[in-house]
């Protein structure tokens, strides 16, 4: 009996190495203990989240007597939440928008599922710059779309704006760049979100519709040697910013995200009422209450980035005394090392009979390469250093 979709089957046929991997990971830590084993695979944050999250959850816990504590709100998210959201983009774009121009969602994740349900006809395509965040596929296709990429340029993994302005077709409803980037730690100047701009804007007036540009900054809080993020919503009257506190707050499992748009876009308000719908004909219908309230709580105190900063300097010096070529991450916290022997695949399963489970860059659009996320102790990653050598050193 076909219990599945063929389009299901298909993806998870396709990445069933992944599944390989990350069940071999869980063999390793059954076998050895978790202890034993270096895990830089996944990107959820070990950081706890700020202190005063249990203050707002015992004060919250004292209204659960009380009716609609828990209850609907309005699909945009609380109000009050609204305003936290276009105060604090505000700051971080330097922009004038209000609360009508954000919408919560169910993390970045949600906003990303939302937006596309909202502005993607049959056949159009999302283009992605490569290496990317691998749920951006699954995401396109959920909503009758066609998803491509665009390569960055090798090993710095700057935005490559000539390639992307050769890629955009009558078709191109909407280009994601992520910065600081998942996987590859680069982030984009103003000189190149400038050109990058300017060619979208080319190709919206040629079109005869926008094609947005979708800012995907889950890491914004997360750069490192005083490196600016630019504000991407000054510079395009088509772009979107999706984020959440699932990074900079550690609280992932909350899904507490948002959408803001560019207050040069003519007639937003169209696509903000198209975003509230979308968010509950998708079933999410809105954002967890306990999530908007821990934001309120937390939003100041976000995660101190010198930690991860220390992390990725211990990182850098396993990598480099060890004869690993890689770019030193801008931001983030990922690592997207050259995979020795050219295998990523071959050379991430090498790394695991040193008990070190990584990611090969294939699944990320990047083969040739393998991420390490850098959301471990210090300690976990000092310890993994001779098992790097040794990996590298049987390739030689
Ligand atoms: N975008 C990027 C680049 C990510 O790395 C992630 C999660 O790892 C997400 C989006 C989705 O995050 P969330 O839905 O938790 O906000």
């Amino acid at each position: 009996m076909q219990l599945l979709s063929s389009q299901i089957t298909g993806f998870i046929e396709n990445s069933s190495w992944i599944r390989k991997m990350f069940e071999s990971g869980i063999a390793l830590k059954k076998q050895y203990g978790a202890d034993a084993v270096c895990d830089f695979s996944l990107g959820n944050p070990d950081v706890p989240a700020p202190a005063m999250i249990e203050d707002i959850l015992t004060d919250l816990a004292k209204e659960t007597n009380k009716p609609f504590t828990f209850g609907y709100m309005p699909n945009g998210g609380f109000p009050w939440a609204r305003q936290i959201i276009a105060d604090l983009v505000k700051k971080e774009q330097g922009v004038e928008i209000t609360a009508d121009d954000a919408v919560l969602t169910c993390g970045a994740a949600g906003a990303m599922n939302a937006f596309f349900r909202a502005v993607m006809e049959p056949g159009d395509e999302v283009l992605a710059v490569a290496p990317f965040f691998v749920e951006y596929g699954f995401y396109t296709s959920n909503h009758q779309a066609t998803f491509r990429t665009v390569m960055s340029k090798p090993d710095t993994f700057e935005l490559d704006v000539d390639a992307i302005d050769a890629a955009i077709t009558p078709k191109t409803r909407a280009l994601i760049i992520n910065s600081p980037n998942n996987p590859t730690g680069a982030v984009y100047t103003k000189e190149e979100l400038t050109e990058l701009a300017a060619v979208l804007e080319k190709h919206t007036k040629a079109n005869g519709r926008p094609v947005y540009l979708i800012a995907d900054e889950p890491y914004r809080f997360l750069a490192f040697d005083g490196v600016e993020v630019p504000s991407i919503l000054p510079l395009y009257d088509y772009a979107v910013v999706m984020s959440s506190f699932s990074k900079n707050l550690s609280m992932a499992g909350e899904r507490v995200g948002y959408i803001a748009l560019s207050p040069r876009m003519k007639d937003r308000g169209q696509l903000i009422n198209g975003l509230m719908l979308t968010n509950r004909i998708l079933g999410f219908v809105n954002p967890p209450v306990v999530g908007q309230h821990m934001l309120k709580a937390a939003l100041d105190a976000q995660v101190d980035p010198s930690i991860y900063e220390r992390r990725r300097d211990a990182m850098a010096k396993v990598l480099s005394n060890a004869g690993y070529d890689f770019h030193l991450p801008k931001g983030a916290f990922y690592f997207f090392p050259k995979a020795p022997g050219g295998d990523d695949v071959t050379f991430c399963n090498r790394l695991m009979e040193e008990k070190i489970l990584a990611v090969p860059g294939t699944g990320f659009g990047g083969p040739g390469y393998f991420r390490l996320t850098f959301c471990v102790e210090e300690e976990v990653i000092n310890r993994s250093a001779e098992g790097f050598k040794r990996a590298i050193e049987s390739l030689a």
